[in-house]
């Protein structure tokens, strides 16, 4: 046997998963069990100093969600990963340890819908607060980083506007801030981009998307670099002070590079319980068995739709990072070179009630606001995902009146084509 680092296709079914010990079972087993009955006392006194790591309770740990959690460590090239109910959880989750009332986190202006939402106005209620800034003006991101400042937050693949973020320049500025970056992952997964290898300390996941791939699940992740220095200076007291609730503990002196890790469990998972369930952990872990699979055929079944729209005479234009007409087309050989992804936005020149008239006339396309299914997706943001944003803040993410956003399934190309086609012909006739 040679030493050699397996590869993607090996990690994405092996890593995290091992025959059950108790049964031999070779798929990973669904766990729907609450509790996990303790050898003896001093065994759950030592769970419960986290002297010892083991099963206690499915709030904080199920060894279902444990091996999900590996496996995606394993294929982001981090050091641990901490499962959550969803991708807006796992957001919450990543930024509640860093985050205190008056901080602040940096984030670029072309996100989710969802996620501007949720840091424009629900992080509020926590006392944090969001500063927006255009992730392609370096110096206006640098200079929105201030003493306050505790993440820097972006998408490395955009929702939805095709636009890929120059991830290593944002590293750059963050590290010189001492401030850790959280890059949402869940466009590309860590098949076409692997954040930390550009310099990211956190990466999130929506996993409901093209990690499950398949439409079944609401899940998220976070993937710990290990890398992050908490103790630099005193701008991260959970993980580098005394922790009350653990009789003194020192994430960052006890765990090391998996502070953030134990941390998220045992004070995140614990107190504000986000949870991954069992069952979904394992749609999920059998998702990622075939995500290089489905991932190429997401990225060249992309292309084709992509360049058909860029031709057609009724499209205004075609924003997919993976079509050489693009301005970040450059980016995607260094930050995604096996592909874009599935997921871009289309405008049609006839406007807003042509967009609403082409997606009640599809017919294969199915109309609902998720990404990364098997299916291919349609949707008007506008209208619908991007729905509570101001106009200017819809242009400024890439949705605006008169876009369409697709995120193309794994169908035959050409069958999409037509379908496109014919519905196009009704929208603007
Ligand atoms: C869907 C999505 C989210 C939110 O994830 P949920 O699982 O729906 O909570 C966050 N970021 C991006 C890029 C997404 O596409």
């Amino acid at each position: 046997m040679s030493e050699k680092t397996p590869g993607f296709d090996t990690l994405q079914i092996h890593a995290g998963a091992r025959p059950d010990p108790a049964t031999g079972a070779r798929q990973v087993p669904i766990y729907q069990s609450t509790a996990f009955v303790f050898r003896d006392a001093d065994h759950a006194a030592a769970l419960f100093n986290l002297q010892e790591v083991g099963y206690i309770y499915s709030r904080l740990t199920n060894p279902t969600v444990a091996a999900l959690q590996e496996r995606m460590a394993t294929l982001e090239g981090g050091a641990g990963a901490i499962c959550c109910s969803s991708g807006h959880a796992a957001q919450i989750m990543a930024l509640f340890p860093l985050m205190g009332p008056g901080l602040n986190v940096v984030a670029s202006n072309r996100l989710y819908g969802g996620t501007v939402t949720q840091f424009s106005h629900t992080i509020k209620r926590f006392g944090w607060s969001a500063k927006f800034v255009d992730f392609d003006d370096m110096d206006a991101v640098a200079a929105a980083i201030d003493d306050n400042t505790r993440a820097v937050f972006c998408e490395s693949i955009a929702n939805p506007g095709g636009y890929i973020t120059d991830l290593d320049a944002i590293a750059a500025i963050s590290d010189r801030a001492g401030v850790p970056l959280i890059v949402d992952n869940t466009t590309a997964t860590p098949y076409l981009c692997r954040p930390i290898e550009h310099g990211a300390t956190l990466v999130v996941h929506s996993m409901t998307k093209y990690l499950t791939g398949n439409g079944t699940v609401t899940g998220g992740v976070i993937v710990d670099s290990g890398k992050f220095d908490w103790s630099a200076n005193d701008k991260f007291p959970a993980l580098s002070q005394p922790e009350p609730a653990y009789h003194g503990l020192k994430f960052h002196e006890t765990f090391g590079p998996l502070a953030f890790t134990f941390n998220a469990i045992a004070i995140g998972l614990r107190d504000l319980g986000m949870t991954l369930n069992a069952q979904a952990a394992h749609y999920t872990l059998m998702g990622i068995e075939t995500l290089s699979l489905r991932m190429e055929k997401h990225c060249s079944n992309a292309v084709k739709v992509a360049q058909w729209l860029e031709r057609d005479e009724r499209v205004a234009y075609v924003t997919y990072a993976g079509l050489p007409s693009s301005p970040y087309y450059d980016r995607v050989n260094r930050i995604c070179p096996k592909g874009a992804s599935s997921l871009f936005t289309f405008s049609l020149k006839a406007g807003y009630e042509a967009c609403v008239k082409l997606i009640d006339s599809v017919n294969l396309f199915s109309h609902v606001a998720n990404l990364g299914d098997t299916r291919s997706l349609i949707i008007h943001s506008a209208s619908t995902t991007h729905r509570q944003l101001t106009e200017a803040q819809q242009i400024a993410a890439g949705a605006a009146p008169d876009v369409v956003r697709l995120s193309i399934g794994l169908e035959d190309a050409d069958d999409l084509i037509a379908d496109l086609d014919q519905a196009l012909s009704k929208a603007c006739a």
